[in-house]
């Protein structure tokens, strides 16, 4: 398929969708053009030919089917958050699933049956209302697909598992319009596939997640540090991390103490650590779990909080709101060096935007699920390393890329194999190579033969076929 050039739709090409299909169409000189075409980043202000909202399957069906037959490059939102602007297209189509939100809870099987454009905080409370949670993403706003296909990293994956290692079942149209169910019995190669890589095969109508009982409170701190301490800092957090039961997730933040009236006065303004934990089990046990990142060097501030999972799940979703410019990388790393922690200090000391330097402990139920059980990859590795900024002024774009990538470079040489690619700013075919290893890719691109020979869905973090 040749790449689209920005189309022009006649009132007769748009009056003939309109005759498949029950959703919303959108063109350039609709009313709600400008608001239908953003996206979460600000970095991509893309025009589409057209944007398309389905209302159910059918719907999607007759927008794939459309898209094809006038050769438009096809966009697919969920929630909108990719890093890269792949929810969007200057001159193609987009086919947002937004109206597509519906989440089900049946309790007794401990299932969830969310829409194609569900949110992660509308699963969040339908869960929880039967005391029960789905391991996802950190901010509501995220949607479930695009997280979900991709991997999903939050708060409970240690305890739980990866947002994959709960999916059951997934419903998609493919790229010759028609629909499949994707799951353990039913087309299992594609299932394979679609967790880790799953943006590549077709637009995901539905979802099916597994549920797990969870009390629903958060034993939660966050202590910040000048760092200087940061070499004793991490062996203790190093340590913790290695003996920490699953319950157990947490942050090493390296940044800048900015806005320094936010901070105590000993660190203001200065490059501080900032170690922040979630503890999903009972509080008294917190107490005890969370001792020994308490045995280093005393921090400068120390803030402990119980809170309600769902609170804290949305408490995000203000200072990440939609209008935000950003950039993440992220990859898998085994340990930091002293040479690597003086340069993570030195380079947050001159930051482009709100910027920081995160190492996460992965572990748990995560490491142990087999890495060949599905597409993603990288699940031995004990942490996670991402450094990310976000920035309001364009004329700093390239400036924000740029540290992220010198960010990034640090801790190149020390690299695990897999990256996760949900949190990669940067695609390209050595990107993808790097996320997934040669085997998994050959599997891939065997799969993406199969099922969209001519790269319909391209745009992702793509597996050419
Ligand atoms: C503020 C913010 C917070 C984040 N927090 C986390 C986090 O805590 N944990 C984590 O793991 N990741 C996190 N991410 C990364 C996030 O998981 C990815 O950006 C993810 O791809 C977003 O999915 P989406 O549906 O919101 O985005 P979209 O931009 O709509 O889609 C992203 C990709 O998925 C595809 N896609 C979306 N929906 C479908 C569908 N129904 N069928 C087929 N393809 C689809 C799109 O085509 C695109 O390629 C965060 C991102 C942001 C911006």
């Amino acid at each position: 398929m040749t790449v689209s050039q920005p189309a022009t739709l006649t009132a007769a090409h748009l009056n003939g969708l309109r005759r498949s299909f029950a959703g919303e169409v959108v063109p350039p000189e609709a009313p709600g053009y400008d608001d239908a075409r953003r996206v979460w980043n600000a970095m991509f202000d893309r025009r589409p030919a057209l944007v398309v909202r389905p209302t159910n399957v059918d719907d999607v069906i007759a927008a794939v089917r459309f898209g094809r037959e006038r050769d438009l490059e096809i966009a697919i939102r969920g929630g909108g958050h990719s890093g890269l602007g792949h929810s969007t297209t200057d001159g193609g189509l987009v086919i947002d699933l937004g109206l597509m939100n519906e989440v089900r809870v049946d309790p007794a099987r401990r299932l969830a049956r969310t829409g194609g454009g569900a949110l992660l905080g509308q699963l969040d409370v339908a869960a929880q209302e039967h005391g029960l949670v789905c391991p996802v993403g950190v901010v509501g706003h995220t949607g479930v697909a695009g997280l979900t296909l991709g991997g999903g990293i939050g708060r409970l994956q240690r305890r739980f598992g990866l947002t994959i290692d709960s999916l059951r079942a997934v419903e998609l149209v493919t790229a010759d319009g028609h629909v499949v169910r994707a799951s353990a019995d039913e087309q299992p190669e594609l299932f394979w596939g679609l967790r880790g890589a799953g943006a590549n095969f077709g637009v995901a109508t539905s979802l099916e997640l597994e549920l797990h009982p969870f009390s629903g409170t958060l034993h939660r701190g966050v202590h910040v540090h000048p760092a200087s301490d940061i070499h004793e800092l991490w062996a203790v957090f190093r340590e913790f991390a290695a003996a920490a039961p699953d319950t157990v997730a947490a942050i090493f933040t390296v940044a800048l103490a900015e806005p320094a009236a936010d901070y105590p006065d000993t660190v203001a303004g200065r490059p501080i650590v900032v170690i922040a934990y979630n503890h999903s089990g009972a509080g008294e046990d917190a107490e005890r779990d969370i001792a020994p990142l308490l045995r280093g060097p005393k921090p400068a501030s120390v803030t402990p909080t119980s809170e309600r999972y769902v609170d804290v799940q949305r408490s995000s979703d203000l200072s990440l709101a939609w209008g935000s410019r950003a950039f993440i990388l992220g990859g898998n790393i085994a340990d930091c060096s002293p040479s690597v922690l003086d340069a993570f200090v030195a380079h947050v000391e001159h930051v482009p935007g709100e910027s920081s330097i995160s190492v996460t402990t992965l572990g748990g139920a995560i490491g142990r699920v087999p890495d060949d059980a599905m597409a993603y990859s990288g699940r031995t590795s004990p942490f996670d390393v991402a450094p990310d900024t976000s920035w309001s002024d364009p004329a700093l774009d390239d400036a924000n890329a740029e540290w992220t990538r010198q960010a990034m470079a640090i801790v190149e040489p020390d690299l695990l194999p897999g990256r996760y690619i949900n949190e990669l700013s940067d695609a390209g075919p050595e990107v993808t190579r790097a996320s997934y290893g040669d085997e998994k890719l050959q599997r891939l691109r065997e799969l993406k033969r199969a099922w969209d020979p001519t790269n319909v869905f391209r745009l992702n973090h793509n597996i050419a076929p």
